[in-house]
C-alpha cells in the first residue's frame, strides 16, 4: 500500500483526525480507509455522472419521440380533417370516440354531440347489424350500405367500411363513411336511361321486352293471356315539323301520360321510339276488354292537348295480338301486333285492328295497291270527275267540286276513300293530288274557253299535301300553267287540319288567299275548329257535312247543327254549302234556312269533265 503525507489527505479530511491520538499504526490504518473512502466516493461521483448523461440522452431521446409523435398526431389530425370521407373512431361497444368534421357533418343531426352515441343509432343501415359488441375478431369490413335520414327526410346514402386497430386504451374501429349519393344517383340514371325512356319516363325498348317476355312466362303459369298493343301516332311528324321538337316533345310526354292513366299498374307502357308506343297488358279477360280498352286509348288521344299554349290534335291507330292465341313467342307476338297496326293505319287512321289471319293478305293487298298506284300514276291512270254546287235558288251551277278517281286497269273505276288513305300513308298523295290540282285547272279553263259561264273548281287537299312546303308552288304553277285565273279556283282543306296546326294553316291560307284563290272548309261540323280559329283564317266558305244534311229532316241533332252552321256562316259573313244533298226534304227544310249553296246528287253525281260541259251548257241554255 502506498503511504501518503497528512499534507496529501484529501481537503477536509484532517478536520476527522486528531493526529495527536493516533499512533503510526492506527493513523495508516486510518490512511488506508480514507484512501478507500476517497476511492469509493469518486466511483460514485463518476456512476452519478455516467447516470447523469444517460438520463439527459434519455430524456432527449423521449422529446424527439414525443416531437415525433406530436408531429405525426398533428398530420394525422390535418389529414383526417381535410378527408372528404367522414371517419370515426368506435369502441367495440358502437359508441363513438371521435369524429372528424366530414362524419360531423354527416351524422351529426342539428350540431349534436356525436361522440358517446352508438353508430348504429346515428345511421340506418341497410341491413342492421346485429351484434351488440362487434367482435374482437372482426378486422377489416367494406362495403356496408346505409343511409343517414336528414332533417327534411331525405336520405342519404353512405357506404361504411370498418377496421380493427388497437391502442393503449384498447381495442377501437375506424369506421369510414362516404357519402355516396351522388354515385347512387349516377347509377340510378344510368339503370334508368338503360331501361327507361329520358323523355317520358316509360319503358324503353330494353325494358319492354324484359316485360313482355315476364309476361309470357307468368301467362304460361296462369293461363291468362297478354295482348301487346303496338300504337303510333296520327299525324306527329307533321307537329313535329311545324312546331319544332319542343312541342313534339311536349306532345310525347302528355301521350305517355293519358296511356298510363289509360291502362293497369301491372301493364307496361313503353316508348319504342319515335311516336311509336306499345302496351302489354296482361292477364287480358277476353278479346272484347281489349278491344274497349283500344277504343279508350283512341278516344283518350283525339282529345285535344294544350302544348306551350299551342292547341295541338292528335290520334293513334292501334295493332293488337294475343299470346298464345296468335303467336308462340314474343317475336312472332310483335311482329304481329305490327302487322295489324299496319293494317289499322291502312283502314283509315284513329281505329284498331286486332290480328287475324285475314290481315295478312289484307296488307299484301296494299302492297300490291301502293305499287299498281305508282305505275298509274306514270300511265295517267287517275282521272278527275266534277260534280257540281249550285245556287240554292236559281239552280244554277257556282262551281264544281273536282273529285278524283282512278281507273284501274283490273279493278275498274275506284272511288278516293279505296285509295287516298293508302296514298296518304304511303306518301304518294303529293304527287296525285298535284296531278288533280293540274287537271282541275285546266279543266275549267277548257270550259270556259268553249264558252260556258265561268264557274269555280273546288280542289280538294289533303292534310300532308296542305302541310307540305311546296303547295303554294304548286297552286302557282297550276294556275300559270292552265292560265286560270285565280279567282276560279277554290281549295278545301277539312275542319282536322285546322286543329292540328294553326300557326302553319293560317300562313298557308294567308298566302293562297293573297294569291286570289277562294277557301272553303270542307266537311265541317265533324271536327274541332273554334269560332275564334275560323276568324283568325281568311276563309270564303263552309261545307255542312254530308252525315248532318242526310238526317237533317228528321233528326234533331243534324237539323239543329245545320241551323247552327247557317247562323255562324250569315254572322260571320261566309258562304255556306250544304253537302250530300239528295231529298226533297232536305231541300226545303235546307231552304227554310236560306242555305245558299247545295251540293249533292239530287243536282248531278260527279262525272267525268266532257260530260260535265254538256250539262254545264244544258243548264246554262235552260
Ligand atoms: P268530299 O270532299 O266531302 O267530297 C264529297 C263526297 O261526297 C264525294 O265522294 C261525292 O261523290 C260524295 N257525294 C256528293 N253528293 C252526294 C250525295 O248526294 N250522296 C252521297 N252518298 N254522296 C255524295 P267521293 O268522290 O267518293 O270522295 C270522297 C272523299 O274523297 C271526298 O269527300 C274527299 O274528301 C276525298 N277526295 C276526293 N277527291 C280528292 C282529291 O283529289 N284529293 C284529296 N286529297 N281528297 C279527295
Ligand atoms: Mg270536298
Ligand atoms: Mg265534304
Amino acid at each position: 500500500m502506498k503511504s501518503k503525507n497528512l499534507a496529501d489527505l484529501p481537503g477536509g479530511a484532517a478536520q476527522f483526525i486528531d493526529l495527536a491520538d493516533f499512533d503510526r499504526e492506527t493513523l495508516s490504518r486510518r490512511l488506508v480507509e480514507l484512501e478507500d473512502i476517497r476511492m469509493r466516493t469518486e466511483d460514485q461521483a463518476a456512476d452519478a455522472v455516467a447516470v447523469a448523461e444517460e438520463l439527459y440522452i434519455a430524456r432527449q431521446e423521449a422529446e424527439k419521440a414525443k416531437k415525433r409523435a406530436d408531429d405525426s398526431a398533428s398530420t394525422v389530425k390535418a389529414i383526417l380533417e381535410a378527408l372528404a370521407e367522414g371517419v370515426v373512431v368506435i369502441k367495440p361497444d358502437w359508441r363513438i370516440e371521435t369524429v372528424n368534421p366530414a362524419a360531423k357533418a354527416l351524422i351529426c343531426l342539428d350540431g349534436r354531440r356525436a361522440s358517446g352515441e352508438r353508430l348504429p343509432d346515428l345511421i340506418e343501415l341497410a341491413a342492421p347489424m346485429a351484434f351488440p359488441d362487434i367482435p374482437s375478431d372482426m378486422g377489416e369490413v367494406a362495403g356496408i350500405d346505409g343511409s343517414v335520414r336528414r332533417g327534411d327526410g331525405r336520405h342519404i346514402p353512405i357506404e361504411m367500411s370498418m377496421r380493427e386497430f388497437r391502442t393503449a386504451a384498447g381495442q377501437r374501429f375506424a369506421v369510414v363513411l362516404s357519402d355516396v349519393g351522388e354515385r347512387k344517383e349516377a347509377e340510378k340514371t344510368i339503370l334508368e336511361l338503360a331501361l327507361n325512356d329520358a323523355l317520358t319516363g316509360l319503358a324503353n325498348r330494353n325494358l319492354f321486352h324484359r316485360r313482355l317476355e315476364d309476361a309470357l312466362t307468368i301467362s304460361e303459369r296462369s293461363g291468362k293471356p297478354v295482348a301487346l298493343m303496338y300504337l303510333d301516332l296520327d299525324k306527329f311528324k307533321d307537329i313535329n315539323d311545324t312546331y319544332g321538337h319542343p312541342i313534339g316533345d311536349g306532345l310525347l310526354i302528355e301521350v305517355a301520360e293519358r296511356l298510363t292513366e289509360a291502362t293497369r299498374k301491372t301493364d307496361t307502357v313503353a316508348r319504342l321510339g319515335g311516336d311509336e308506343f306499345a302496351i302489354v297488358a296482361t292477364e287480358v279477360e277476353n278479346r272484347e276488354t281489349i278491344s274497349i280498352l283500344a277504343a279508350r286509348i283512341i278516344e283518350g288521344l283525339s282529345e285535344p292537348m294544350t302544348i306551350d299554349a299551342t292547341l295541338l290534335k292528335t290520334g293513334t291507330s292501334i295493332g293488337i295480338s294475343f299470346y298464345p292465341e296468335d303467336a308462340s313467342d314474343a317475336d312472332e307476338l310483335i311482329r304481329l301486333a305490327d302487322l295489324a297496326l299496319y293494317g289499322a293505319k291502312s283502314a283509315g287512321r284513329g281505329t284498331f285492328q286486332l290480328y287475324d289471319e285475314n290481315l295478312q293478305s289484307e296488307i299484301h293487298k296494299n302492297q300490291v295497291i301502293e305499287n299498281d298506284m305508282k305505275i298509274g300514276l306514270v300511265r295517267g291512270e287517275f282521272e278527275v270527275h266534277y260534280q257540281p254546287i249550285v245556287d240554292s235558288v236559281t239552280e244554277r251551277p257556282v262551281a264544281a267540286e273536282a273529285l278524283v278517281r282512278w281507273r284501274h286497269p283490273t279493278h275498274g273505276l275506284l272511288p278516293p276513300l279505296d285509295f287516298i288513305p293508302i296514298a296518304e300513308e304511303r306518301g304518294l298523295i303529293g304527287l296525285i293530288g298535284k296531278q288533280v290540282l293540274n287537271v282541275a285547272c285546266a279543266q275549267n279553263k277548257a270550259w270556259q274557253d268553249s264558252g260556258a259561264a265561268p264557274i269555280r273548281v273546288a280542289v280538294n287537299i289533303s292534310p300532308h299535301q296542305f302541310l307540305s312546303d311546296d303547295l303554294i308552288d304548286d297552286v302557282a304553277e297550276a294556275l300559270e300553267s292552265s292560265r286560270l285565273a285565280s279567282e276560279w279556283l277554290e281549295i278545301e282543306i277539312t275542319e282536322s287540319m285546322v286543329i292540328l296546326d294553326l300557326e302553319t294553316v293560317r300562313g298557308r291560307l294567308n298566302r293562297l288567299h293573297d294569291l286570289g284563290v277562294q277557301l272553303s272548309i270542307d266537311d265541317f261540323g265533324t271536327g274541332f275548329c273554334s269560332l275564334l280559329q275560323l276568324k283568325q283564317f281568311p276563309i270564303d266558305r263552309l261545307k255542312i257535312d254530308r252525315a248532318f244534311i242526310q238526317d237533317v229532316a228528321g233528326d234533331g241533332d243534324s237539323a239543329a247543327i245545320s241551323k247552327s252552321v247557317l247562323d255562324l256562316g250569315r254572322s260571320m259573313g261566309l258562304e255556306v254549302v250544304a253537302e250530300g244533298v239528295e231529298t226533297e226534304d232536305q231541300i226545303s227544310f235546307l231552304r227554310a234556312n236560306d242555305c245558299p249553296h247545295f251540293q249533292g246528287f239530287a243536282f248531278g253525281k260527279p262525272c267525268p269533265g266532257d260530260a260535265f260541259l254538256e250539262w254545264l251548257e244544258e243548264t246554262n241554255v235552260a
